[in-house]
């Protein structure tokens, strides 16, 4: 990840909540959001409010989207989260638990960790999900 940056499981979690629905061409509101997350609104706001401070996401007119740090945070979160689920389950765990497991983490790793663990498992083009993983 961005070795600058700091954050929380819920600060990850919200991060993808926010850009991972596809289906959503327009930015996300704080009540889908919060419905979502499974969190009451004034949670997912303090949520916000951190991240915001951290430049990764902008609020316009109730309106909740990520910057472009946001962006490429995401970006390498999910490459990070795909990678590493290939490595547990190449080595046997269930792929449920494999990607729940890996959510606990994924959110820690630098850029020359995942890509030294990418190197190591030959750079897969997809996760077991068959979601698509893309290299800089
Ligand atoms: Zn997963």
């Amino acid at each position: 990840m961005l070795k600058q940056l700091t954050l929380t499981k819920r600060e990850r979690d919200c991060i993808l909540a926010i850009n991972e629905d596809s289906s959503i061409d327009f930015p996300i509101r704080l009540s889908q959001l919060s419905k979502k997350m499974k969190l009451k609104p004034p949670t997912v706001i303090e949520i916000l409010k951190r991240l915001e401070l951290k430049g990764l996401l902008k609020r316009e007119s109730g309106m909740i989207k990520l910057t472009d740090l946001g962006m490429t945070f995401y970006n390498n979160l999910v490459n990070c989260h795909r990678i590493l689920e290939t490595i547990f389950v190449d080595s046997g765990i269930d792929l449920d638990k494999a990607c729940k497991e890996v959510s606990s983490f994924d959110f820690m790793l630098d850029d020359e960790s995942l890509s030294k663990l990418s190197s190591f498992v030959g750079r897969p083009k997809a996760c077991p999900h068959g979601k698509p993983i893309t290299y800089r």
